[in-house]
């Protein structure tokens, strides 16, 4: 599953990171994930299971910023979401020529150690 894989590539960079700085629990961790990226239900249930395997994440609570597929027209600008990738269209002039602008992300935003 896409989302396991990314949920331990995420668990991997936080503890890495974490081990540098002598952290010895991690209580939040905040990551940003566009629609197109991954669906955050299962990221949330991967995150859930697999971090029982590590005892630095037991009591870590998962962040999920979801983030909507935005785009702009190339052609006068308006900027709108759309739930869909395919076939978007701009809803002011019809204008097919657009640059997506988000959607896309996939990112550890922060994690907060234990006092
Ligand atoms: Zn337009």
């Amino acid at each position: 599953m896409h989302e396991t894989s990314l949920i331990e590539f995420t668990l991997n960079a936080i503890q890495q990171r974490a081990n540098q700085m002598k952290i010895k629990e991690v209580k939040e961790i905040g990551i940003v994930v566009g629609r197109l990226a991954a669906v955050p239900e299962l990221l949330q249930t991967a995150f859930e299971i697999m971090k029982y395997d590590r005892p630095i994440f037991y009591h870590t609570v998962l962040h999920i910023d979801y983030r909507d597929i935005y785009f702009q027209c190339m052609d006068c600008n308006e900027k709108f979401t759309s739930d869909t990738y395919a076939r978007a269209v701009c809803p002011k002039c019809k204008s097919a020529n657009l640059e997506r602008t988000s959607g896309e992300e996939l990112y550890i935003d922060y994690f907060i150690p234990y006092e």
